[in-house]
């Protein structure tokens, strides 16, 4: 490895929200922590878990636990090749561990009566189109009530900010890009990841940790408008009908979506086809235009994403297009749509950021 250290921030178990900036290096099987503000950690590899994680998967979790409870560094992509040659068998799986959630069913009963049904959904739902059909008859309502269930798991998880300048910007930001008729809710969830999600039904669900990145309201409205698409497609019914299974349905039937919960959690790390991807990039434009945002906010954040991509993240990971294909696609797609007025959004957002790093 060489000797330059990694910059990340430091996450310790009880910690405050934001972090601390640290440097790591690699030393005789060991990670090396040094916060800025603190005493060294020596990490031994075997206690280390990593994931990948963020919108774009453009940063990585370093967890572990000792004594004093469970730890967090993150760190940007660009900077993660060095670790990654170091251990390259942290690596080998770390975007794809998945948290298991096997959750028991609330009823003996109800399992054995629902598992031959789960064993016929499912060989069946690994044929698309099966899984299209039950999605078409899922009513707006269940797939709100599903939404819920994610946001209340969300919200167990970790805090959320329910008040204050980062939280009114995405009020604002929301509130111009719903129409009317639309009953879409945005929520802020305080982590560091650059994450956002959409949760069936109309509930966007963003992470102080993208806000944060976002450089104005335009690019936060982007993020937004992206996954507002996401929804509107029902991409995430869909995926979570692909799976979790026959689950989604019971849960439906019964009126009782407590099951779902520890499922719904991963929701945020779900990954949708790269076609999925662009036809939220596209319609999130349209979407732009209609509310007369400025779209090149859009491909902006995708660009500053790109940047913290540069250590290029393995094939496994990138379900979504490639970044500069992306890029290109919504750049020639603003330049041949139609010119309309944009006003732009009034926040002062320089002091949104300022509230993140304070709060
Ligand atoms: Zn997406």
């Amino acid at each position: 490895m060489s000797d330059a250290p990694i910059p990340a921030r430091f996450y310790p178990a009880g910690g405050e929200a934001h972090g601390h900036p640290a440097r790591l290096s690699w030393q005789d099987g060991a990670l090396l922590v040094q916060p800025e503000d603190s005493p060294t950690r020596r990490v031994d590899a075997a206690a280390l878990r990593v994931e990948a994680r963020g919108f774009n998967h453009s940063q990585w979790a370093l967890q572990w636990n000792d004594a004093d409870g469970g730890h967090l560094l993150m760190v940007d992509d660009a900077f993660i090749a060095p670790l990654r040659d170091a251990a390259p068998g942290l690596f080998a799986d770390g975007g794809h561990v998945r948290r298991s959630t096997h959750r028991r069913f609330g009823a003996g009963i109800l399992f054995l009566i629902a598992l031959p049904l789960l064993l016929l959904a499912g060989f069946f739902l690994s044929i698309n189109p099966l899984a299209e059909r039950i999605v078409e008859h899922i009513p707006p309502g269940v797939e709100r009530q599903i939404g819920e269930v994610v946001l209340a798991s969300t919200r167990a998880e970790g805090r959320m900010i329910d008040s204050g300048p980062a939280w009114e910007a995405v009020q604002i930001v929301g509130k111009r890009l719903a129409r009317p008729s639309e009953n879409l809710e945005f929520h802020l969830v305080d982590k560091p990841d650059i994450n956002a999600f959409a949760a069936p039904g109309g509930i966007v669900v963003v992470y102080s940790g993208l806000v944060d990145k976002t450089a104005s309201a335009e690019e936060l409205a982007g993020v937004l408008a992206h996954e507002i698409a996401h929804v509107e497609l029902r991409h995430s019914l869909r995926q979570l009908v692909k799976s979790a299974g026959l689950r989604v349905i019971v849960a439906a039937l019964l009126g009782d979506y407590g099951g779902l919960g520890g499922w719904a959690a991963q929701l945020g790390e779900l990954k949708f086809s790269r076609d999925a991807e662009r036809e939220a990039d596209l319609r999130g434009l349209a979407r732009l235009h209609d509310a007369r945002i400025d779209p090149a906010g859009m491909p902006r954040f995708f660009e500053t994403l790109a940047k913290s991509e540069e250590g290029r993240m393995p094939a496994l990971f990138s379900t979504h297009p490639a970044t500069a294909e992306r890029l290109a696609t919504l750049q020639q797609a603003i330049a041949s749509g139609s010119s309309s007025q944009v006003a732009p959004i009034a926040v002062d957002w320089a002091s949104v950021r300022k509230s993140l790093s304070k709060s």
